[in-house]
């Protein structure tokens, strides 16, 4: 999990009460002294009881808490929503010995059905009694069709003091207008009064989440609260300053990576724009032209096929400028992507089409737009328009279900897509079920997926897809999490070089009986509940991994760690031409029989090489390869050649060296293509095989 700064004073936490079938879906943030409290809304004039409720009650001191559900949006459900809202502060206010007054609400999800309040009631002590440093689970509890919780902070010092102003929030997910809702909490123990905070959210706001367009509609329930608990015990702002100035460039900066972070998680997008026009003749202008850009339709289908289609962006520029009268000349403009001018001077340039093109295929898109018309400037954040954003919301209405009790449940069996969706899905599925038959992937299967049950229940079907359709699956499992939080429970520290642990004669029992007596045998029994035909191996297994002592770079002695010597081929081939699933556990055969703990990388690789296995799968904990760790862009496709200087320029490090160092070898093997995939999120293997577009990094020679 991300660690997120906590602003002192503030507990956060996040649980299911069951409004959505399944995941998390209430949050609450307190503050345990009296907050000074702003609030941002939603202009729209059909706005939800939540939103009705909190409008009028800030700005202003003394507030404690916000609670948020999603799943529901309490909106348009006519007085009793209003009712709804007045029983959950109540409840909430009760449940933390606060006042009624002091607790505010917000809420997201489907459009006009009563909420289920009874529902929100029976999770409160249960909510209570989480709270604590866990804004993950609170920004989870928001989501409702992000794929990932979006939560951030940034210190500054005032008046010499250090504060911390953090936030959660949701975006809005595209897939209907009526569940596109940004809700988000600022928390910080700044202190500054309520009319200050009011004032600095607002113009905040105005350049961060108002310039994202995702779809373009405002919602009904769209709210930002901001509390301030003073616990940092600046000098409290009120007056404009600098102190203030800090603040509000660190809110603006918060914001705009929530933005942004809403902009690149749109339903169906591939990749993210940051469209910048300078030198417009105001403000009004500037943030038109940015929005018009980041909207037009036109140019996000080109960026969806990564065309560098400036000559779509000059047009948007040129039709905003003479529909709305603005003083502005395109001729004159110098447009850039991705940092490449493309246009200047009232002609195009020649850049490199082939390099350009290649770096539109970077997960986030940059337009600059410099015009030479005035001194204004603006940014406005948006996604592509892919073929999936089409597919699922021309099908998606029949997809989300409301439920008797007012829970909203998703129905989304293909059954429900049209028949021309069905087709071309599985025709696309079935040419690949053709050309994989007989051949072997090893999977490599870490990180995430490992630790959540839904996840390992995804990964076990997975691979028992895979077998079904005539692929012959061979896994090879980590067990990092498990094996630290053993020894740590022990009371033995890990200590780790490049993401590697350094295992001493003492640990290696604990560190073998996890990995071949628990995670092993879980993987075999879920595989084989099932059907699968999963037969769990250990390296020791039939002499299955030779291996010797290994020692770091650096010469230092790593212990119990092994390199692979030797795969008995012979001894796996056995099993798969026999129809079995082997899933292996990373431990080697040492000279003398010492057993060795092998990084589960380098044995994927190996046993890939001596399979002749064409395809290498990574399941791990992030996106895929990153340009830079932890927060650079995914890139997609990449040579052998690419990955060596990554890993000179130290851009790969920690885990994912190891991996980079077992992909080059898998590749000099013979392995075709390797994958790096996204564990975290359930059935990426069968993404990745079956359909057109890969889902995280391939690695080819
Ligand atoms: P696994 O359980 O899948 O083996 P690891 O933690 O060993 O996971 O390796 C993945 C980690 O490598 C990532 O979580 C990330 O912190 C780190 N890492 C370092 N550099 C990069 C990079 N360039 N791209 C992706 N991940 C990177
Ligand atoms: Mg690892």
């Amino acid at each position: 999990m991300t660690a997120m700064k906590i602003p002192k004073g503030f507990r956060f936490g996040g649980v299911a009460c069951g409004i959505k079938p399944q995941r998390r879906d209430l949050a609450l943030v307190v503050s345990d002294h009296p907050a000074a409290a702003a609030g941002v809304f939603t202009v729209n004039k059909a706005a939800a009881a939540p939103v009705v409720d909190g409008r009028p009650r800030v700005p202003a001191e003394g507030m404690r808490a916000v609670v948020i559900n999603s799943g529901n949006a309490n909106a348009l459900t006519g007085p009793g929503g209003l009712d709804d809202v007045g029983v959950i502060r109540g409840a909430v206010a009760d449940s933390l010995g606060l006042q009624k007054r002091s607790v505010l609400a917000a809420s997201t999800g489907v459009i006009g059905q009563r909420l289920p309040a009874m529902k929100i009631l029976a999770a409160l002590p249960a909510l209570v009694e989480q709270l604590g440093d866990h804004p993950d689970l609170a920004a989870e509890a928001i989501m409702t069709t992000d794929t990932r919780p979006k939560m951030a902070a940034r210190e500054v010092i005032l008046g010499g003091k250090p504060a911390v102003i953090s936030c959660i929030a949701k975006g809005s997910g595209m897939l209907a207008p009526q569940l596109a809702t940004t809700l988000c909490v600022v928390a910080t123990d700044a202190a500054i009064t309520p009319r200050a905070l009011q004032d600095a959210l607002a113009r905040a706001v105005s350049t961060t989440f108002n310039m994202v367009t995702v779809d373009g509609d405002m919602s009904t329930n769209d709210t930002v609260y901001a509390l301030a608990n003073g616990l940092a015990g600046n000098p409290r702002l009120s007056e404009p300053g600098p102190d203030l100035d800090v603040f509000e460039a660190a809110l603006r900066d918060l914001l705009g990576e929530m933005a942004r972070a809403m902009a690149a998680d749109g339903e169906g997008a591939t990749r993210m724009v940051e469209v910048v026009v300078t030198g417009a003749p105001d403000d009004a202008c500037a943030r038109d032209l940015a929005r018009s850009i980041a909207s037009s339709p036109l140019v996000k289908a080109a960026l969806f096929g990564a065309d560098p289609n400036w000559g779509r962006v000059l047009a948007t520029v040129g039709a905003r400028a003479g529909s709305q009268g603005f003083a502005v000349d395109p001729y004159k403009a110098r447009v850039a992507l991705q940092g490449v001018t493309v246009f200047e001077k009232g002609a195009p340039t020649d850049p490199d089409r082939e390099g350009l093109k290649g770096r539109m295929r970077e997960s986030r898109v940059d337009v600059l737009v410099e015009l030479s018309d005035g001194g204004a400037r603006a940014v406005a954040w948006g996604c592509d328009l892919s073929y999936d954003y089409v597919k699922i919301n021309a099908d998606y209405s029949s997809l989300i279900i409301q439920k008797e009790d007012g829970g909203v449940g998703k129905d989304d069996k293909v059954a429900n897509y049209s028949p021309a969706f069905k087709r071309s899905l599985l025709v696309e599925a079935l040419k690949y079920i053709a050309a994989f038959s007989g051949q072997i992937a090893v999977i490599k299967y870490g990180g995430a997926a490992m630790v959540k049950d839904s996840l390992k229940e995804a990964f076990a079907e997975d691979v028992t897809l895979l077998k079904r359709v005539g692929l012959k699956p061979v896994v090879v499992h980590g067990g990092a999490p498990e094996i630290t939080r053993t020894l740590e429970k022990l009371g033995e520290r890990s200590e780790f070089i490049d993401g590697m642990r350094i295992t001493d004669a003492q640990s290696l029992p604990v560190v073998e009986m996890i990995l071949t007596g628990k995670v092993n045998q879980e993987l075999v029994a879920l595989l084989n509940a099932r059907n699968a035909g999963a037969v769990g191996l250990s390296g020791k297994d039939g002499s299955l991994l030779k291996a010797r002592r290994a020692t770091h770079e650096s010469g230092r002695d790593l212990g119990r760690i092994g390199e692979v010597v030797e795969v008995n081929r012979n001894f796996l081939k056995m099993f798969l031409d026999q129809g079995y699933v082997p899933v292996i556990s990373p431990i080697g055969l040492g000279e003398g029989g010492e057993s060795l703990s092998i990084n589960a990388d380098e044995v994927a690789a190996a046993i890939a090489v001596a399979l002749g296995a064409k395809k290498l799968i990574y399941l791990t904990d992030v996106a895929g390869i990153l340009a830079s760790a932890p927060d650079g862009d995914l890139v997609r496709q990449l040579t052998r050649a690419d990955l060596k200087r990554m890993l000179d320029t130290g851009a790969i490090a920690g885990g994912m060296k190891w991996k980079a160092q077992a992909i080059q070898a898998a590749l000099s093997g013979g392995v075709e293509r390797v994958h790096v995939l996204d564990g975290r999120q359930p059935h990426t293997v069968i993404a990745e095989l079956f359909t057109d577009r890969g889902v995280g990094s391939l690695v080819q020679p």
